[in-house]
């Protein structure tokens, strides 16, 4: 309850200060209103209009200071704005298959976060970029994603799309959504033929479940917002650390940890492993 009373303050007054962002900026055009939860509203920021000053050979220079193929994700040094609006206009469903075989998540049991969701396809069947935007990487890694290919879209989003039989373009191209960019397939840590889709934002993973419904081959909402405060956080065990000292790292309570693992104050933690810690 506590909980949900600084949600509804924290979106109160994301709402205000975007509505005197737009205010400013424009006066003809009003403000859009975008759905959150049928309780919720929230209102589009103008410089996040999809519709103005779109540049795909640059996209979302606005979140991102700099263009990289260097790494998947690491933007350790950028700071992540309080929220994001994120606008799903143009998007086109990455494959034609509505079932899903494996949830985004994280699982206490085996210390290991799944940061997209596995949706099952044919070796060969066509996967398509989900919007606009420009290649990042593309790239094989044997014992991960197989060969997989990472966009970055206007509207802020990179997809990561992964275990491909073959990619079909290549980094720097600059792609439009639906293009085909590769074919389903079974390459690294995999085990039958699927499609393992991220959704990520300066490198925080998204549950893409909350932006695309894929058993209904349709978008979840016009726009998604993300918020610093609420989104969730995982950390990597690393050697010498304890509860305690996670904790401190990630500005939380060892009670929190605890809860959000469903784990003890005693239990024993192991180097590699994931913990969730916001
Ligand atoms: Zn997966």
């Amino acid at each position: 309850m506590y909980k949900k009373l600084i949600r509804r303050l924290l979106i109160t007054i994301v709402t205000f200060a975007c509505a005197t962002v737009s205010g400013m900026a424009q006066d003809a055009i009003p403000a859009r209103v975008i759905p959150v939860t049928p309780m919720e509203r929230v209102f589009m920021p103008a410089h996040l209009n999809p519709g103005l000053a779109v540049d795909l050979d640059n996209p979302a220079s606005y979140l991102y200071p700099e263009w990289s193929n260097a790494y998947v994700h690491k933007f350790d040094d950028v700071e992540l704005p309080d929220s994001v609006i994120i606008s799903m206009k143009g998007y086109v469903m990455p494959t034609d298959s509505t079932r899903i075989t494996d949830k985004f998540g994280y699982r206490p049991r085996r210390g290991r976060a799944h940061m997209g969701i596995d949706i099952k396809v044919r070796t060969g069947d066509t996967i398509r970029a989900a919007f606009d935007g420009k290649v990042r990487i593309s790239r094989y890694e044997r014992r991960g994603y197989g060969h997989y290919l990472v966009i970055r879209h206007p509207n802020g989003l990179e997809t990561v799309y992964g275990h491909l039989s073959k990619k079909l373009v290549g980094e720097n191209d600059i792609v439009h959504a639906g293009d085909p960019i590769g074919l389903g397939g079974n390459t690294g840590r995999s085990t039958g033929s699927h499609l393992h889709f991220e959704t990520r934002i300066l490198g925080n993973a998204i549950n893409p479940a909350f932006m695309f419904d894929f058993p209904k081959q349709t978008a979840v909402t016009d726009y998604y917002v993300y918020s610093k405060n609420t989104r969730e956080v995982y950390y990597k065990v690393k050697s010498g650390d304890t509860l305690s000292r996670i904790a401190i790292k990630n500005e939380t309570s060892v009670a929190n940890i605890c809860k959000l693992n469903g784990i003890s104050r005693n239990a024993i933690i192991k180097v590699g492993q994931t913990l969730r810690v916001n």
